[in-house]
């Protein structure tokens, strides 16, 4: 069943989706050859207690780490542990943050510096697909609409597009009704109403679409090896259209400042 928000409500989730940038921007700043993502998430759970907030993920279902850290071929649920990041690499990292009990959830995907330029396409029109699928999220529009419009602008590129993982609805809870695909046809699937929130979230891969689980059971890579992205946004719908909750430019901000990362 769809929660539908009252705009206290979405005012509370958005602290919550703003603590996200704000961390996320706080480990942009020490992203870096030679720096382990144990050490990233270290950070991160470090920032998010010390401004009075949960780290979602730690513990969810069983996940062991503050973020979801996913290098290259590795699409979502990466977990933080030894491996470390070199010049050239893509890194999506994600973050969940729960604050007065509501859930912040959003991702981005960072380009170490030398990255391949097509590699770095991959990034910018994941990014792109995202805000277009955002403007689809009027009242009277559909769910559909707003998958469609991720999964075929990203197709006319070539990219894969994954069908394991989705977005979702977002509120006391990471994971509410109703699902949102970056895959589907226009006209189907839930009508957007006013106070609905939702995390969208294109997962998009350089080559083809089909994806593995590692042994872990989190780890998800593509199954070609090829690179992919993932970049997130929180999205109330409001009677004036789309709002994004989540914010990206202390991210960005941060990304300019750190010389070890290239802008989009
Ligand atoms: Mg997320
Ligand atoms: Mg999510």
């Amino acid at each position: 069943m769809i929660q539908i928000k009252t705009q206290e409500e979405i005012e509370q989730l958005r602290q919550s989706a703003l603590m996200v940038g704000d961390t996320l921007a706080e480990v942009a700043k020490h992203i870096k050859a030679g720096i382990t993502t144990k050490q990233l998430d270290a950070i991160a759970e470090e920032y998010i207690r010390s401004n009075g907030g949960i780290p979602t993920f730690k513990g969810y279902s069983g996940f062991p780490a503050s973020l979801c850290i996913s290098i290259n071929e590795v699409v979502v649920h990466g977990i933080p542990g030894d491996r470390v990041i070199k010049d050239g690499d893509i890194v999506s990292i994600d973050c969940g943050v729960t604050y007065n009990g509501w859930v912040g959830d959003s991702a981005y995907t960072f380009a170490l510096q030398g990255v391949r330029e097509d590699w770095k396409q991959l990034i910018k029109v994941t990014k792109e697909s995202l805000y277009l699928g955002i403007e689809k999220c009027t009242i009277g529009n559909r769910i559909g609409d707003l998958s469609n419009q991720i999964q075929t602008y990203c197709q006319s590129f070539g990219y894969g597009v994954v069908r394991e993982l989705c977005g979702h609805g977002l509120g006391r809870n990471m994971h509410e009704d109703p699902s949102v695909p970056n895959y589907g046809k226009k006209g189907t699937g839930s009508r957007f109403r006013e106070g609905m929130v939702i995390a969208i979230e294109p997962m998009i891969t350089l080559g083809n679409k089909e994806v593995f689980f590692e042994s872990d059971g989190w780890t998800c890579r593509t199954r070609d090896f090829s690179p992919a992205a993932h970049i997130e946004h929180d999205v109330a719908i409001t009677a004036n259209g789309p709002e994004i909750l989540s914010s990206f430019d202390s991210v960005e901000k941060a990304i300019k400042q750190n010389i070890n990362l290239e802008e989009i």
